[in-house]
């Protein structure tokens, strides 16, 4: 693709309006098209999307181009692709980024193959230089290093991590919004149910506050203690591999490279060594506090609170000195 200019956004539809990733994305845009003067449009796809596109529009894009069908109420990887196709054959956009989510996984990969580009994936920062273009960080082996990586082939492809950004303020009156007809083909694949993740309380990867445990918690039991000082602090549970795979908590809980992604205020880390495949899902977290018996854990080389002890012995008076002061 020759001529090609401006970033487009790939944005979500969430069950109660546009997906915070695709408002993080327009955030991230925004920081490039200053560096790159290009400009930023999001492309939207599903059905009654005009409250979404309206805040897309309010939130950083200068277009939002808004493909509305019943069809495309579910995702669904023919009729999404061929969507967004006929798109950038008609924008040339210089780059695209869309979400590291179930969705992005999805498309992305075939989205490139069809337009004969590269993709980077899981990235958590993006840059824009002039010779280059768009440069995407992500962390590789197991979160030990970072790679700095620049598609040579157009348009430049990303996936990115959620969180990776923050959403912009909404601006009055903001961009536009554009209806997308769509033709789309017969779909190969056909959705035949959804099953939706049992989620009780606030979910892992949005909350603010994670409380985790790890083997050294021993047992399904040591996880209600873990509960009840998330519940305190409003906050959502996670774990380490190991009680996972010993069912002591769901495996939807896991936390790491092939567990969830979670970028919390607060991520305490109770019982839980540090390994690589652990700290790559959490070490973007804004303060990690560390509870673990063992002084040379890894865990206390990344967090910025430790206490070496027996969790046993310091969870319940950590808890308890907390319920006090939210009773203040
Ligand atoms: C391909 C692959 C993918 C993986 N993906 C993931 C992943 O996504 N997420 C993940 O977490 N792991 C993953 N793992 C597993 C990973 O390598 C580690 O084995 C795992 O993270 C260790 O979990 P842990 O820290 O809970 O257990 P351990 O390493 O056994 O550490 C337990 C800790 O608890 C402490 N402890 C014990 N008792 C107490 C006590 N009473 N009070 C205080 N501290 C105590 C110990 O000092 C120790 O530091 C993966 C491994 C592979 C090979």
């Amino acid at each position: 693709m020759s001529d090609c200019a401006g970033i487009l956004v790939i944005a979500e539809m969430a069950e109660s309006g546009a997906a915070r990733i695709g408002l993080e994305l327009l955030g991230l845009a925004k920081g490039l098209a200053q560096e790159a003067g290009q400009t930023i449009a999001a492309v939207l796809l599903g059905s009654g999307l005009e409250a979404a596109a309206a805040e897309l529009a309010k939130c950083g894009a200068a277009t939002v181009y808004a493909v509305d069908s019943p069809e495309l109420a579910e995702y669904n990887p023919d009729s999404y692709l061929v969507a967004i196709l006929n798109l950038c054959e008609e924008l040339h956009p210089a780059a695209i980024l869309a979400g590291h989510t179930p969705m992005g996984q999805d498309l992305m990969p075939r989205l490139a193959f069809a337009l004969g580009a590269g993709l980077v994936t899981d990235c958590t920062s993006l840059s824009w230089d002039a010779a280059q273009g768009l440069v995407a960080s992500k962390p590789i082996y197991g979160g030990n290093a970072m790679a700095s990586l620049a598609s040579e082939t157009r348009p430049q492809m990303v996936t990115v991590r959620p969180k990776a950004g923050n959403p912009l303020e909404p601006v009055e009156p903001g961009g536009s919004v554009e209806a997308v007809e769509a033709v789309l083909p017969a779909p190969a694949i056909t959705l035949l149910g959804r099953v939706l993740e049992e989620n009780i309380g606030v979910k892992l990867e949005e909350s603010c506050v994670v409380v985790s445990g790890g083997r050294g918690i021993g047992g399904p039991d040591g996880f209600d203690q873990l509960r009840e000082l998330a519940g305190l602090l409003g906050g959502a549970v996670g774990a380490s591999r190991p009680p996972c795979d010993s069912e002591w908590i769901a495996c939807t809980s896991q936390v790491g490279i092939t567990g969830k992604l979670v970028a919390p205020d607060i991520y305490i880390a109770v019982a839980i060594s540090g390994s690589s495949q652990h700290l790559s899902g959490m070490s973007d977290s804004r303060n990690i506090v560390a509870i673990n018996k063992d002084p040379d854990a890894y865990i206390f080389k990344v967090a910025h609170y430790g206490v070496v002890g027996d969790w046993r012995r310091i969870l319940p008076s950590f808890t308890g000195k907390l319920a006090s002061l939210l009773a203040e």
